[in-house]
């Protein structure tokens, strides 16, 4: 504490706001640590680290002028005096007792089971405190003060002032909000001399907000009790301003330096696609497809997301904007996050186009080594364009893939944000006879729904499209919660299900080998294991096959074919089945240890099954045992509700946006002052600000935008590929 106190004395030279906390003083590598903890890196990140709330400082009086009421708060500061610890029956009970020393008098101060103080505060040290006082055989006493040291050259400036506020932070442990104030203090100090206000300065005015440098300091330390108020929604307005600049310039950008080529479907080729359907479609999925239709007919490249619960449908819609694109003799890519659900989409859209002239290939990791003849082959048919359609992972968007003319590429993330890819498929000849950069029509797919608040936000730059409600026949899925203790009630009837000619998954979380939970210890089911001990229970005529993660692929493929095909009757798995199978027969499922497992993957995971239309009720069973708070909300909400909208809502308000939409692998800089939904005014008018300036200067190359532009491709240059705007 000692470092930053001198620092304050000022002399020190003025930082950049990008700079490194480790630049100032007295932050080492342990306390970046800690920093980086709360997500702070830079020492803009510390100044946007904005209190949680403020406490009025109570005017520090003299020891003799405390109120010792037992009801009036008051502050004293002095040095103690003396200490010692009282030690209880069992050791670690016991209290702390310290005499706090000023001119006027003494001050008892206890805290109660608190033998860490012993170290903390000895006598002599100086020390601020914060409570109720009140008089104990006639001597004044705090119990349980908040206290805070000070430093010797604290100890000897003038007392604080009544009424000043002051900041209590989000804190961590070893970082309390004391030493937190003091870093922001610092580099307030440090870094607004030279601080540059990216907004232009007829905007604030408009707005009537504070400059930036007056922002940050009142939002640290407000000199009147509201005017943190206006700094924090000068702060927030920043923040969302960037990122609605950041959309805006980015839907700009794709508009002047992009195009894809546009795809016009005749009725006849409507006709035709349809005809491929074994089915009629939902009004809802003729809806989507309709928009599809006016998207593709621009050489402005579509950047849509079809969003839809599981089992909604959404592959169709998608196949329909491929095969829209090969009816023009281009091609068409499918790129899913796992094998096995690529595996999935190559084989239904090979047997849904059997015996028409379209190639349809698969491209994979395990598909052939890099360099082997047989990939190089594949390779060929793509880039020659004799292959029609690509179905892959994401091994379609490494440098040695390129297509002759990739006119709609499909990305389906089903429930996983933080797959999303932000790369580019790409076709042979980059760029047009305009100069624009040749891109696809781009539509991705996802079972976990946006709420309208962040289709604004993170997805701003995606247009939306929903499928509602399910194709007709569903039987809803029942589902129960029960504890590990039922399993064999379980087990038991999943025979009789089984009996009946029905086909059963059972979940476990790890593929084989003692799996050991971190948190809580417990033992956790492998499938190996769990396989085995079913074959037993169940016994013949029963088959009972194992997929994972790590099943070389024709083995998979095999095991897969069996199930089916109805050979066998039970498949045990870890969650890699949680996307791309679609085995209509199947009616149960079991998950065990489903406290493990993330709400919308537990919800995904229950997709599986009631897939065809059927009169059997299909039935999910979740074993859990959980013993978290987290774990327990998320036990009763997937029993509550089969709803993956609000499912999705649920997991949202458990997790927060971070994880739950994966932001932060999908490089998006996280809201730090902001929050959605309680400034959605702010963002609506951030967003329309942002549209007028880019209307006027898409890039925002006037000067008067100069400085604003950079801080705009530092946040988001990379995360929305704006770094080659130009
Ligand atoms: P998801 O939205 O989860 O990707 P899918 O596209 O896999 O859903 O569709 C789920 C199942 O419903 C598939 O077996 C599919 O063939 C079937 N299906 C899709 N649309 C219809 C429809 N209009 N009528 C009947 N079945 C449909
Ligand atoms: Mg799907």
């Amino acid at each position: 504490m000692s470092e930053l106190t001198e620092s304050s004395a000022g002399n020190a030279e003025p930082l950049r706001p990008g700079a490194s906390v480790k630049k100032l003083p007295g932050v080492g590598p342990a306390k970046a640590g800690l920093l980086a903890r709360l997500e702070i890196h830079t020492v803009t990140d510390l100044l946007r680290h904005l209190p949680v709330r403020y406490e009025p400082e109570a005017a520090e009086g003299l020891i003799a002028d405390l109120p010792a009421d037992g009801q009036s708060v008051g502050s004293a500061r002095g040095v103690i005096a003396a200490s010692r610890w009282v030690g209880g029956q069992f050791g670690k009970k016991g209290r702390y007792e310290a005499t706090l020393q000023d001119d006027s008098g003494g001050l008892l101060l206890t805290w109660f089971n608190a033998a860490y103080l012993r170290d903390r505060i000895r006598p002599g040290q100086p020390l601020r405190v914060h409570g109720k006082a009140k008089l104990f055989s006639g001597y004044p006493q705090m119990v349980n003060p908040k206290w805070e040291l000070m430093s010797e050259d604290e100890a000897q400036e003038q007392p604080g002032k009544a009424g000043r506020l002051r900041p209590v932070y989000p804190a961590t442990q070893g970082l309390p909000s004391s030493a937190i104030e003091k870093l922001i203090a610092t580099a307030i100090e440090r870094v607004t001399p030279k601080l540059e206000d990216p907004l232009p300065a007829e905007l604030l005015a408009a707005h009537n907000m504070p400059d930036l440098a007056t922002a940050f300091r009142q939002a640290h330390r407000p000199t009147e009790p509201e005017d943190h108020l206006a700094a924090r929604r000068r702060l927030a307005y920043n923040e969302l301003l960037l990122l609605q600049l950041g959309i805006a310039m980015k839907r700009a950008y794709v508009h002047q330096r992009q195009a894809a080529p546009a795809i016009l479907v005749s009725d006849a080729v409507d006709r035709h696609i349809r005809e491929r359907f074994a089915f009629v479609l939902t009004p809802s999925q003729d809806k989507v497809i309709q928009t599809l239709r006016d998207d593709l007919s621009q050489s402005q490249p579509m950047n849509r997301l079809v969003q839809g619960d599981v089992g909604s449908g959404k592959t169709v819609v998608a196949l329909y904007a491929m095969l829209a694109a090969v009816a023009q003799r281009k091609q068409a890519a499918m790129m899913a996050p796992t094998e096995l659900l690529a595996e999935q989409h190559h084989r239904s859209i090979s047997s849904m186009l059997k015996g028409s002239s379209i190639r349809v290939r698969l491209l994979t990791a395990g598909q052939g080594a890099s360099g082997s003849a047989a990939r190089n082959a594949l390779l060929e048919e793509i880039v020659s364009g004799e292959a029609d359609i690509v179905v892959g992972t994401q091994a379609l968007v490494t440098q040695a893939v390129r297509f002759k003319e990739l006119a709609v590429a499909v990305v389906d993330e089903q429930h996983r944000f933080g797959v999303m890819q932000r790369a580019r498929l790409r076709s042979a000849g980059e760029t047009d006879e305009q100069g624009r950069l040749r891109v696809p029509h781009q539509l991705v797919m996802t079972a976990t729904p946006i709420p309208r608040t962040l289709s604004l936000t993170i997805f701003g730059d995606l247009d939306i499209s929903t499928i509602t409600g399910k194709p007709p026949g569903r039987v809803p899925i029942q589902s129960r919660v029960v504890g590990p203790e039922k399993i064999d009630e379980v087990y038991a009837y999943l025979k009789a299900r089984l009996a009946r000619g029905e086909q059963a998954y059972v979940v476990v979380p790890v593929i084989d080998g003692p799996g050991q939970s971190e948190d809580s210890g417990a033992m956790l089911k492998n499938v190996a294991d769990t396989a085995t001990t079913l074959r037993q229970k169940l016994g013949p005529p029963y088959e009972v096959v194992e997929v994972h993660g790590r099943l070389p692929r024709e083995e998979r493929e095999r095991v897969m074919q069996r199930f089916r095909t109805g050979q066998a009757q039970l498949l045990v798995a870890t969650t890699v089945i949680e996307v791309g199978v679609d085995v209509p027969n199947a009616s149960v499922m079991i998950v065990e240890h489903a406290e493990r497992f993330g709400l919308s993957q537990l919800h995904q995971l229950r997709g599986r099954i009631g897939r065809g239309a059927s009169t059997r009720r299909p039935l999910c069973v979740f074993i859990a045992d959980p013993t978290t708070e987290d774990a327990e909300a998320r036990m009763k909400a997937i029993a509550a509700t089969s709803d993956g909208f609000k499912i999705a809502e649920q997991d949202l308000a458990i997790r927060g946006m971070g994880d739950f939409f994966g932001t932060r692998q999908s490089g998006m800089p996280p809201l730090r002052t902001a929050v959605i939904p309680d400034d959605m005014d702010l963002l609506a008018l951030a967003r329309q600000d942002a549209q007028a300036m880019i209307e006027r200067d898409w890039r925002l190359s006037a000067p008067e935008h100069a400085a604003l532009r950079k801080v705009l491709l530092q946040s988001y240059g990379e995360s929305l590929g704006l770094i080659d705007v130009g």
